[in-house]
């Protein structure tokens, strides 16, 4: 599992996460990137929209496993 985090503040709304990752990200109503799932099984294009972001307002995780 991986979290998507996108940092709203940071975020000028270029567009690029969702030309690169259409799947998970989309435009919101104010203009800046929106997260479809935040947490997603594979990476997938995730990677690429942090890669893409030039204000670095996209950040991908892995989700550490609870100790059972
Ligand atoms: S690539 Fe970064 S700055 Fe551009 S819309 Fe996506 S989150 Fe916002």
């Amino acid at each position: 599992m991986f979290k998507v985090k996108l940092d709203k503040e940071k975020c000028i709304g270029c567009g690029s996460c969702a030309a690169v990752c259409p799947g998970n990200f989309t435009m919101d109503s104010d203009n800046k990137a929106k997260v479809i799932k935040e947490e997603v099984e594979s990476l997938g294009c995730n990677k690429m929209a942090e890669e893409v972001c030039p204000v670095s307002a996209i950040e991908v995780q892995p989700v550490k496993e609870a100790k059972i």
